[in-house]
């Protein structure tokens, strides 16, 4: 069916300015990671893009490596956009990534000039663009010197293959010392993309503060811990979902009876305020303003739309916020 956009798709979704930038960002943003692979449904794929489109989901996130196969989300991503979207694309924020494993040899992965300019180009044939909105540096490289992986990613920029720049995984001096190179370079850092839940906070030791004083936006990823935040494991493990599939992110032998009772408990929290799991986890990383969007992952329109109703409920009391840090805090 050919598509044609929702006229209400501004109507209630939240946008957020990333960082001190002019660019405004979804408060809950598409992660194309699992579900969209050379492996899955491609028309599943494609209903998830279009209805996440219609909901005022303007940001679609992928990397090199999503699939699997490496390189099939890019894939799946760049025939949507072709057959549904194409009059659309100023209209939304593509971001892809550079720093893990590719191809042969030594220039397939990290950070070096050559592997992150070349893996590039092979995501824009990939996706059929002649630009992304955002290029990342996947993950911080050890031996390269950070001056190099950062010169690529403002490089990217004055070739006119990427608007803005960010960085993935690094830690809180990692990012200060990114953002001091990006900026001498005349390309600031835009945004930074960690992990971050009720159940990992390693962000609130540091690199949140660090993001706050340079202006630079944050968009955190498996805001619901791949998963296990929602309702899906109250009841085993369902063979059409993350842990119950061949993805090594997510195993079964995770979702343990303490995990469990865990889960119920905030489930419990959620019920009380009149939301899901699913989106208390996504409202709570939302709260007090400072992640600029929330990276869900979805195997499904429906949980598109659960997800996307967590903005009716942002607000959290100080003794929901206290019960919640007691549950998360609980021995495992
Ligand atoms: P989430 O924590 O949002 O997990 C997504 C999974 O949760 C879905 O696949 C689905 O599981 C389940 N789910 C989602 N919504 C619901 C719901 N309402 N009810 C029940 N279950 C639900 O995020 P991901 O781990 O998928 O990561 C999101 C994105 O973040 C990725 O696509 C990627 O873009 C990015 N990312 C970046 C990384 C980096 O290093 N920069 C690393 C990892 C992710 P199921 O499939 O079982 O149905």
């Amino acid at each position: 069916m050919p598509y044609t956009a929702a006229n209400n798709r501004y109507g209630s979704m939240i946008y957020n300015r990333t960082g001190k930038s002019g660019l405004k960002l979804p408060a809950i943003s598409l992660g194309l990671w699992h579900n969209f692979g050379g492996i899955d449904k491609p028309e599943n794929g494609r209903a998830m893009v279009r209805r996440a489109f219609d909901l005022g989901i303007t940001h679609f996130d992928l990397a090199n490596n999503y699939g699997p196969p490496a390189g099939s989300a890019e894939e799946t991503f760049g025939a949507i956009l072709e057959k549904d979207m194409k009059v659309y694309r100023d209209e939304i924020i593509i971001s892809t990534k550079a720093g893990y494993w590719m191809w042969e040899g030594p220039y397939g992965e990290w950070g070096s000039r050559k592997y992150m300019l070349s893996s590039l180009d092979q995501s824009l044939k990939r996706m059929k663009l002649d630009y992304v909105d955002i290029f990342y540096s996947h993950r911080p490289d050890p031996h390269t010197p950070l001056e190099e992986t950062m010169g690529a990613l403002d490089h990217a920029v004055r070739q006119g293959k990427a608007l803005y720049v960010g960085i993935s995984n690094y830690n809180a001096e990692q990012t200060a010392e990114a953002a001091r190179i990006l900026k001498e370079l005349g390309t600031p850092c835009l945004i930074h993309q960690p992990s971050y839940s009720i159940l990992n906070r390693w962000i609130e030791g540091g690199l949140q503060d660090v993001l706050d004083e340079r202006g630079i936006g944050s968009i955190v990823f498996s805001p619901l811990a791949g998963g296990l935040l929602t309702n899906r494991y109250l009841n085993g493990v369902p063979a059409d979902s993350r842990a119950g599939g061949p993805s090594v992110f997510l195993k079964s032998d995770q979702i343990t009876e303490n995990r469990l009772r865990q889960i119920r408990e905030l489930q419990e929290v959620a019920e009380a305020r009149g939301q899901s799991l699913a989106q208390m986890a996504l409202a709570w990383t939302l709260r007090g303003g400072k992640v600029t969007s929330a990276l869900i992952g979805a195997s499904r329109v429906e949980q598109i739309d659960d997800n996307v109703a967590a903005l009716n409920q942002l607000a959290f009391s100080s003794e929901e916020l206290a019960r919640i840090d007691a549950i998360a805090s609980a021995e495992q």
